[in-house]
């Protein structure tokens, strides 16, 4: 039995007439960059994160940027966060010539061990930026406190977690800024790539939009210099399309994480890998279903993939050891956890459309693997 990490040709298949139609409208306007598709996107994704405002780019590595920029950070500032996450987390910091603070991870969640952050603090901190990885919430309460404490903002990495909740609130909705990704892995996933962000505040908001072309709020005046990040009106026209089935796309995959803790269990693995952790009061979307292997790790991998079961490592390699910021002079060993979660943390299949006949097929594989 194939089972892919993951396979879009499903889902895409389940509406392609109406994503034809959106693409035709989109033919037949000939307008292509923002507009009103656009417009009207972003209205429904401000809706759908509980924000007054969102506002659509490029990327989600270009929203982290934007957000970043938004605050000013600039050469020598600070800017706390965590090692164990998607390189653009970092690389939006030091585009600006920012310097990551980094703080360990939480080994249960991976997200960030907020106990250590007070301490990292400094006249140079200009922003907090927490990642909800896997799609699951930072301890967002825990770091809201410490922002109004310190009057640092908090950035949100939710490149992983639309829609994904603390407390009923929503990911993106927690901080002065969120940040997402159209990745076509995401949960909402366009086809290319793209991204938004997120905001309450009115001023924040007018920024973006500016930031977001060149720095301009009218036509060829320049009040920053910004980028040229927009999303283009064909994503937007697909993205609308998709973005009514999110909730019971993202509910499909919490289902299936669901099977594979009883699978797990049943098949009394849950000594040898460590199964997700999911916090309570709050709403996992599982853009990442993620077990710990604590023992070869790597050749349980081989295996599955050689029993056409696709999966992935994320993240190999911890942030402050990437090759590129071998200049901020970090060494192995100064973030144990984050190390030690890269060194045995396997992606296993969660997309919405997995059967599960697949995902016994899966559980029954690493079983035999362990067992032997
Ligand atoms: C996907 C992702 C990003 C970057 O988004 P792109 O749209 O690929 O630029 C940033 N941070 C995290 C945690 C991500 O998973």
């Amino acid at each position: 039995m194939k089972v892919p990490l993951l396979d879009l040709k499903e889902q895409n298949e389940s509406i392609r007439p109406e994503i034809d139609e959106a693409i035709k409208k989109v033919l037949d306007s000939n307008g292509f960059i923002l507009g009103a598709e656009v417009q009207t996107l972003e209205a429904e994704l401000a809706d759908y994160c509980q924000t007054k405002y969102a506002i659509a780019c490029a990327s989600g590595t270009d929203a982290l940027l934007l957000a970043l920029m938004a605050f000013d950070v600039s050469y020598g500032d600070e800017v706390i966060t965590t090692p164990y996450s998607f390189f653009a987390t970092v690389s939006s910091i030091t585009r600006l010539g920012g310097v990551p603070i980094f703080v360990d991870i939480d080994p249960q969640t991976y997200n960030l061990d907020v106990a250590q952050i007070e301490a990292r603090i400094t006249e140079k901190t200009k922003a907090i930026q927490p990642v909800h990885l896997y799609g699951q919430c930072a301890e967002m309460e825990n770091l809201r406190k410490i922002s109004k404490k310190y009057n640092v903002p908090l950035v949100e990495d939710a490149a992983q977690a639309i829609g994904a909740e603390e407390n009923g609130k929503r990911a993106g909705a927690m901080s002065a800024i969120g940040c997402f990704s159209f990745y076509p892995s995401k949960n909402l996933g366009g086809m290319g790539d793209g991204g938004f962000m997120t905001t309450n505040d009115e001023a924040l908001a007018k920024k973006l939009f500016a930031l977001r072309v060149h720095g301009s709020e009218e036509r060829y005046y320049h009040k920053y210099v910004g980028l040229n990040s927009r999303l283009d009106a064909l994503q937007a026209g697909i993205l609308r399309v998709k973005l009514p089935h999110l909730d019971s796309w993202s509910n499909k995959r919490k289902e299936n994480a669901d099977n594979y803790r009883k699978l797990f269990t049943d098949a009394g693995l849950t000594e040898q890998i460590v199964l997700p952790k999911e916090r309570e009061n709050a709403r996992h979307i599982y853009n990442q279903f993620v077990i710990r292997v604590p023992q070869k790790r790597d050749c349980l991998r081989q295996f599955l993939t050689e029993n056409e079961i696709g999966t992935d490592i994320y993240y190999p390699v911890s942030l402050h050891l990437q090759e590129c910021f071998a200049y901020l002079g970090y060494k192995e060993n100064d973030f144990s956890e984050s190390e030690r979660a890269s060194r045995e943390t396997l992606a296993l299949p969660i997309y919405p459309e997995l059967t599960i006949n697949q995902q016994e097929y899966v559980v029954e594989k690493i079983g035999e693997f362990l067992w032997k």
